[in-house]
């Protein structure tokens, strides 16, 4: 049994039906999230006979780091081995005091955007909590840049989609006696699962950002499919519920510019008009297209991309460019496409192809 694979209430129960206190999972925690010890008998303050029933009982495993790549500004993108075989990404981006780690969720993924590197390999199957908190452990201990300070689910996958691992694994990211970071600094980033937007909420409302690319529904179903089952008003009225729980009280929501596909004016106005129609408090995260092999996109001029950022600026909203960091390892956003085992029908490919043919 894989010791990363079990909540707290679950240790808990564990340790207590063989005899030991309830604490004892806080202590093994806390050797484990907060000092990086992955050997039981190193846990120097539990009583011998139980770190023997933990060598017998557990392991500690996470995936096998098969690569670390340092891109020239620092990013380091990771790639971890699965137990079947396919591989998966994590990006880890200091700046100042900052050390942020990008987080994957699942392998490959199913929404299949069309300017996404991992939509466009497919999706397999959900991460484990073991396989997501692995990620966090390994480059928390393992890479040099310091102890991580923000977290943010935008690796492989969507992570709404991976609802239930996602919930323990946030638990995990804010628990003292794990990494103890504040809701404000772990970041989910979904492309709109409208029900998951809403259960998140309740459950554990962390900071919000949106993969939004249009505020134009017909562009929107092309560029982000799932905007077909949830459009622009039912994702813009979650994102309005929110806002009341989120801890930065702003939604931040990204960009991807697409050269002459989304990247105008024109289109800069349309989301404004959006956030003021649905009264959102919204930040924006300007991404310019990052090509990668097989992409049918092209990267806008920085005159485009300045008069993006001009229009929503001037509507009053906060837009930062994002350095594109990492990309020269492909570990940038929308770049990260590890191994996966596609299990959904080439259909799909077929539905891109059209969609380059229009562009
Ligand atoms: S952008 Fe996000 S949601 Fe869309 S295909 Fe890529 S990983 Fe999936």
């Amino acid at each position: 049994m894989n010791l990363l694979d079990f909540t707290k209430p679950e240790l808990e129960r564990l340790f207590m039906e063989n005899g030991q206190p309830k604490f004892r999972a806080l202590q093994v925690l806390k050797w484990l999230h907060q000092k990086g010890v992955r050997d039981f008998s190193k846990m120097t303050d539990l009583k011998a006979s139980f770190r023997e029933f933990l060598s017998r009982e557990l392991e500690i495993r996470i995936p096998e780091v098969i690569q670390s790549t340092k891109s020239s500004d620092g990013s380091v993108k990771w790639l971890f081995k699965l137990d079947n075989g396919e591989v998966i990404e994590s990006v880890v981006i200091p700046e100042g005091h900052r050390v942020t780690a990008c987080v994957s969720s699942q392998v490959g993924c199913a929404i299949d955007c069309s300017f996404c590197a991992t939509g466009n390999q497919g999706f397999s199957r959900n991460l484990t909590l073991g396989e997501m908190l692995g990620q966090m452990w390994a480059i928390n201990f393992l890479s040099n840049v310091g102890d991580v300070t923000n977290v943010v689910l935008m690796g492989m996958g969507e992570p709404l989609l991976n609802y239930k691992n996602l919930k323990e694994f946030l638990k995990f990211m804010l628990m003292d006696h794990a990494y103890g970071l504040s809701r404000r600094k772990v970041t989910v980033s979904t492309s709109g699962i409208v029900p998951f937007i809403e259960k998140l909420k309740v459950d554990c409302p962390v900071s919000l950002a949106i993969s939004l690319h249009s505020g134009n529904n017909e562009l929107r179903n092309q560029l982000v499919p799932i905007n077909r089952k949830y459009p622009l008003e039912q994702l813009m009225t979650a994102c309005n519920g929110y806002q009341e729980s989120a801890p930065r009280k702003f939604i931040t929501f990204e960009i991807v510019l697409l050269d002459g596909v989304n990247d105008s004016i024109q289109d800069a106005f349309a989301i404004s008009e959006l956030m003021s129609d649905y009264g959102i408090n919204a930040k924006f995260n300007l991404i310019p297209y990052n090509p990668f092999n097989g992409g049918i996109y092209r990267k806008p001029s920085e005159k485009r991309i300045k008069g993006f950022q001009m229009k929503l600026q001037e509507k009053g909203y906060v837009s930062t460019v994002r350095k594109t960091r990492g990309d020269d390892v492909q570990g940038a956003c929308g770049q990260l496409a590890g191994v996966v085992n596609n299990r959904i029908s080439k259909a799909v490919s077929s539905e891109k192809t059209k969609i380059a043919r229009v562009l």
